[in-house]
């Protein structure tokens, strides 16, 4: 692969960054993950927007402009061949002289930039098929949920809760109530109203999700925006994630109980379809 590290293009195994870059010592960095598909970017403004969020909530520079980014995005996927899979792209506070907890003065210490490519297959995935089942797990993470950060490790650790359990992913619970994925947004249907967490700190508000609930509301079904607890979505008719690397992935087991008929389920399904119709249309 033809990686990005501030500013060169090179080999993955020729790519460095500095053992006191703070992303490395210290979690210091944030990240997206923008997915392509026929070769082109679905909802990059988006990204871009969430991003520079991030960015301003932990006082942290932009080495890039946004049309800049757009560019080396886009030389990715040429150099790459890229048609399917997404580009990972993190900004991390950068390697100052020495290690020190208060941060360097970014005129002396620039962000460190680097975007890489990933192959996947994103619209024939065998979970849209298939779902997946997920276990219910404590939210153990810090309280800024909405920066996306690479602070990852306890989501990590969620997967592999799951995968011991026999399942494909992680909901957390706190004060009684689901927050999200381990790396998606959580949803329950219930009589075709589609519920969801509404955004706060406590989650992250994916850029799937705010398409998806558009996509809903515009395909005339009725969004609900508010918590709710593992037992309702056990009792739920069908519970599914968002992200930008599954789209819409149905959910079909919930701690060992089937969900509904234990089948995918139809307002997945069609989501999962109308988001992809659109963003095959609307990607860049
Ligand atoms: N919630 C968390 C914790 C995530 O890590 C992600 C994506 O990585 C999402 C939600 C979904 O966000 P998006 O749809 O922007 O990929």
């Amino acid at each position: 692969r033809t990686v990005y590290v501030n500013g060169e293009y090179l080999p993955e195994t020729e790519a460095k960054i500095s053992i006191f870059d703070r992303g490395f010592l210290m979690a210091d960095g944030v990240y997206e993950v923008t997915s392509v598909i026929g070769g082109k970017l679905v909802d990059f403004e988006g990204h871009s927007a969430r991003l520079q969020r991030s960015l301003n909530e932990l006082d942290m520079a932009n080495p890039v402009t946004m049309d800049e980014l757009l560019a080396i995005h886009r030389a990715l996927i040429e150099k790459n061949q890229l048609d399917e899979g997404g580009i990972y792209l993190q900004i991390t506070r950068g390697a100052p002289a020495d290690r020190d907890f208060a941060f360097p003065d970014p005129d002396e210490t620039p962000s460190s930039l680097v975007l890489f490519t990933q192959v996947k297959n994103l619209v024939n995935a065998l979970a849209a098929q298939k779902g997946i089942k997920v276990i219910s797990i404590d939210d153990l993470r810090w309280t800024r949920r909405d920066i996306k950060t690479v602070q990852l490790l306890y989501p990590s650790m969620g997967k592999m809760m799951a995968a011991k359990a026999g399942a494909d992913d992680a909901w957390m619970v706190e004060d009684g109530k689901v927050t999200e994925g381990t790396s998606n947004n959580a949803y329950i249907v219930k009589g075709g109203k589609i519920i969801t967490r509404k955004l706060s700190n406590d989650i992250l508000a994916g850029i799937t999700r705010a398409a998806v609930l558009r996509l809903a509301k515009e395909a005339q079904m009725v969004v609900e925006e508010r918590s709710f607890s593992i037992e309702e979505a056990q009792e739920a008719d069908e519970a599914f994630v968002t992200s930008a690397t599954t789209f819409v992935f149905p959910v079909v087991e919930i701690d060992g109980k089937a969900i509904g008929s234990g089948e995918v389920g139809s307002v997945a399904s069609r989501l999962r379809e109308i988001y992809i119709e659109e963003s095959l249309k609307t990607a860049l």
